[in-house]
């Protein structure tokens, strides 16, 4: 018989439209004869669409308002085999939707509520990943309270990291509200646009140089494998949401050329914080490669990365063999062997 899956995309994070892109791909590539498959859009709000509007927001980009809350449509989500909640970023890729198919019962693709929520919190990452002794850099945590009340002490956290420093939102992904911030004067207004969107918000040193940006790929449950390492190259300062989205900024190259040792390295790191972390399903892994140290800081990992068919991640399995389509199905196999 075949399997019915509900996938879930768009969602209320900043990542939306990345989400309805790589939604239209993977509801393309899933193999009806296995298949019986319903797309369901959240909309910016949190509202789940009834489906001429999911359709619409599928084919033009756009989400219009209205819908059900997400807790009316949890219960009728039980007529389903699996999940695919294919949502980045916070309320999709940060273990809510986790917790909530998990309390009603319903296998889904990618990791659960702890891997889940742990990955996509930037800070909770680098204290895991540190424990496990994997290599990052230096990084300190600020929360918005203390911008508020205390900023003097914010200031210091940077200054004890050095210029040039990254401000980042704790939970947020595709570099949105990301500044590099090139000395002091910058400061406080990289952590204002910050702190406008998340509570937590994390200050990391900048690597020596300009990194080399190598991301690998993580299938599988508790015997994960890791695909090639691909490597992205731009004219960009860094890796911002204009170079990742417009045509023609970023070049992927598959397999990147490093000495096979780092390339190994890199797999093998991956692979350990896939299990640090207690992630399942997939998860893109992402490093920064400093050639002139010989050194390989592991940035961060995300647990449900960019799935267009020309995306990083299933790029990468396609070089190892596994087209799109065996990829999306692998997934949802994952997701049924899953408990
Ligand atoms: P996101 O989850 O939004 O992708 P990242 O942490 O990956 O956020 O940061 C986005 C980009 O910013 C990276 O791909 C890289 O180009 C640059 N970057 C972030 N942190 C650092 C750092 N500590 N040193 C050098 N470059 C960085
Ligand atoms: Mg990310
Ligand atoms: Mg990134």
């Amino acid at each position: 018989m075949k399997k019915r899956i509900l996938l879930l995309a768009g969602g209320q994070s900043g990542e939306h439209e990345v989400s309805l892109m790589s939604a239209r791909s993977v509801l393309a590539a899933l193999p009806r004869d296995q298949f019986d498959v319903t797309a369901v859009v959240i909309s910016k709000q949190g509202r789940w669409l009834p489906p001429t509007d999911t359709q619409r927001a599928l084919e033009t980009g756009l989400s219009v308002q209205g819908g059900d809350l997400v807790l009316h449509r949890a219960a009728s989500a039980e007529g389903y085999d699996a999940v695919f909640p294919l949502l980045h970023g916070p309320m999709g890729e940060d273990g809510t939707i986790q917790g909530m198919l998990t309390l009603a019962g319903i296998p889904f693709v990618g990791s659960g509520v702890l891997g889940s929520a742990v990955s996509m919190d930037k800070v909770m990452t680098k204290q895991v990943l540190a424990s496990a002794g994997i290599p990052q850099v230096a990084w300190r945590l600020a929360v918005r309270r203390e911008w508020q009340d205390r900023p003097e002490e914010v200031r210091e956290r940077a200054a004890e990291l050095g210029y040039p420093l990254f401000v980042k939102p704790a939970n947020l992904g595709s570099s949105v509200g990301i500044s590099k911030v090139h000395d002091a004067t910058e400061l406080d207004a990289a952590l204002d646009m910050a702190f406008g969107l998340d509570r937590r918000v994390i200050l990391e040193a900048m690597t020596k140089h300009k990194p080399r940006e190598v991301e690998v790929g993580v299938l599988g449950n508790d015997a994960p494998i890791a695909s090639p390492v691909g490597e992205l190259s731009f004219e960009a300062e860094f890796y911002d949401y204009k170079t990742k989205y417009t045509e023609g900024h970023a070049q992927m190259h598959i397999p990147a050329k490093l000495p096979k040792e780092v390339s190994e390295r890199i797999r093998e790191l991956a692979l350990q914080a896939f299990k640090a972390l207690d992630c399942a399903g997939l998860a893109r892994v992402d490093f920064f490669y400093v050639a002139e140290t010989d050194e390989l800081l592991l940035n961060e990992v995300n647990t449900m990365p960019g799935f267009t068919t020309t995306s990083m991640y299933p790029k990468l399995f396609e070089a190892a063999g596994l087209s799109y389509s065996e990829l999306v199905t692998r997934l949802v196999e994952l997701a049924l062997e899953k408990r």
